[in-house]
């Protein structure tokens, strides 16, 4: 889900790369964060708290890239 986001903000060129300050042109997963919670009672409960990617600037004169699950911090609107 959080990665259709990420698609999403990235095809809408959402996503700014804060070197070149153009718009991020690729993203490469590397981790699907799936933190499991007990709860000690039995039960687990699934936390997804996001994923992580890598940023990939991926403009011609610019090689600004990132790993972050923080990604929403590169969005401009
Ligand atoms: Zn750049």
């Amino acid at each position: 889900m959080t990665l259709e986001k990420i698609k999403k903000a990235i095809a809408a060129g959402k996503l700014r790369c804060p070197s070149c300050h153009s718009t991020i042109l690729k993203f490469e997963k590397y981790l699907d964060t799936a933190d499991t919670v007990w709860d000690g009672a039995g039960d687990t409960q699934i936390e997804f708290s996001g994923c992580k990617v890598t940023l990939v600037c991926a403009n011609g004169f610019c090689d600004w890239r990132q790993r972050t699950e923080y990604w929403e911090n590169f969005v401009q609107e």
